[in-house]
């Protein structure tokens, strides 16, 4: 009966460390914000990410050869329950977005070269990259449409297009960029990945979109989402990642373990805001009572701890397929926490702001940022509606229309069988009466 959750007692060792480190250390981080530059920013992360390699800890989404633990997705969800806790936390870890999946695409379809090149540098937190998919003018949820071109010239690649969102592009080393490379193949053939020098002639970054996130408008700092031209953008044949046309099936390869990761880390933040809730509910006054008195108050609460519980242990199972039947055979699963779980961290997170009145309103408290995060969840990586689609498809293969028309539950064509079936005993009632 192998069905087991508890965790081993040496990796709840290191979850227990990982948990008073990421508060001890690097909790205080955040709240100097903008105060801080990124180069200074970075300079007091370094000597915490060494303790993390020091640990064993580092870029532990990949497997053992790259440099990581080759955890398994049940280990790494732990633990980015705790980096989600905090912003900088993933960054301190090695494994943040879009790095981890950007590195996790390159240590499965890179070429030796390409990993000498940009996959060690970027492990060791030498470069930065970012991932260049969406378009501003087609729907980011249905990939099919991107419009950015990849022509061969024979010697390599003339890449044409308009991105926006992508996350880091000002700060990046060099891009991920999806192009389609051959517009008559099969929908899901038509693109392929391209590494690109952020610094290759036509390449032009005019700006980070201004967002709820960072509503001023602000240029070249970590965490921005560029917006980039490519104009005439030529690469040589070794910018090809993966095979011609395989672009689709990498992009997937990557938001697979990256949504376990986001649920589990939404799972973080939901636990931080849901802190904040209960201990308002201890002391503020309105009424003749404390709020924890209050009965709304109280059912925030019960349903904040059953939808958590509920959203952690589907995105676990989520993951213990993924470790034993892969992607694939998980994919029904995924699609359930991607949107539950966004819906989880969205409620929590507001209810907690609506305890807190103005001041969970004000950025006197950190649930405000906490809620504009929480929105952006329910369409990155799909949106709720498309993993909806999806699940509800995947479901109803598994059914058929009734023969006949007559709903298998129907209860007098039921009854006329069972009284077929059962004619015997139904006598035997009779002639005892
Ligand atoms: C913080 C953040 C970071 C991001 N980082 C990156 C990045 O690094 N690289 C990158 O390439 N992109 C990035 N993105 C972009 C993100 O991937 C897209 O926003 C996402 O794919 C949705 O695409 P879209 O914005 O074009 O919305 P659209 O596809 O236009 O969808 C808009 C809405 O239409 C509805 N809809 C869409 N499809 C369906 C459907 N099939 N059925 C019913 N309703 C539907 C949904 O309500 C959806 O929210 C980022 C976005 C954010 C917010």
């Amino acid at each position: 009966m192998a069905w087991d959750f508890s965790t081993e007692p040496d990796f709840q060792d290191q979850l227990d460390w990982m948990r008073r480190f990421v508060r001890e250390e690097v909790w205080p981080l955040e709240v100097l914000g903008d105060e801080l530059s990124d180069d200074a920013l970075f300079r007091a992360i370094q000597p915490l990410q060494e303790q993390v390699r020091e640990r064993d800890l580092w870029a532990a989404h990949l497997p053992p050869d790259l440099g990581g633990q080759g955890y398994g997705q049940v280990k790494l969800g732990l633990m980015h329950e705790i980096l989600g806790t905090s912003l900088y936390a993933p960054t301190v870890f090695g494994n943040q977005a879009p790095d981890s999946g950007n590195s996790e695409i390159l240590a499965l379809a890179g070429t030796p070269e390409q990993k000498d090149r940009w996959l060690h540098p970027l492990l060791a937190g030498d470069l930065k990259s970012a991932f260049s998919m969406t378009e501003p003018e087609v729907a980011g949820s249905d990939p099919t449409l991107l419009r950015t071109r990849a022509v061969s010239d024979g010697e390599g690649w003339v890449i044409n297009g308009h991105k926006w969102y992508t996350s880091n592009g000002s700060v990046a080393d060099f891009l991920i960029v999806m192009a389609v490379t051959d517009p008559d193949a099969r929908p899901h053939q038509r693109a392929s990945m391209f590494i690109v020098p952020v610094d290759t002639e036509g390449v032009d970054i005019v700006r980070d979109v201004p967002t709820m996130e960072h509503p001023e408008p602000r240029f070249g700092r970590y965490g921005g989402h560029s917006e980039i031209f490519y104009r005439d953008v030529r690469v040589g044949q070794e910018a090809l990642l993966g095979a011609e046309g395989a672009g689709f099936l990498l992009a997937q390869s990557r938001l697979g373990p990256g949504r376990i990761h986001h649920c589990m880390r939404w799972l973080g933040v939901s636990r931080r805001a849901f802190d904040m809730l209960c201990e308002r509910a201890t002391y503020r006054e309105a009424a003749g009572s404390v709020l924890g008195d209050k009965q709304t108050v109280q059912n925030w609460i019960a349903d904040s701890a059953a939808e958590m519980q509920a959203a952690r242990l589907m995105t676990l199972h989520a993951a213990w397929k993924m470790d034993r039947e892969g992607p694939r055979a998980a994919r029904q699963e995924i699609s359930l926490i991607k949107f539950y779980g966004a819906k989880v961290l969205f409620d929590v997170v507001d209810r907690a702001l609506q305890a807190h009145g103005a001041l969970g309103y004000s950025t006197d408290l950190p649930i405000e940022q906490m809620f504009r995060f929480a929105r952006a969840a329910r369409f990155y990586d799909g949106p709720d509606e498309v993993h909806r689609a999806s699940v509800a498809r995947q479901i109803l293969r598994g059914y058929a229309p009734p023969p006949d028309g007559i709903p298998s539950e129907h209860v007098p064509t039921r009854r006329e069988d069972a009284r077929r079936r059962f004619a015997h005993l139904l006598e035997t009632v009779t002639s005892n009466d």
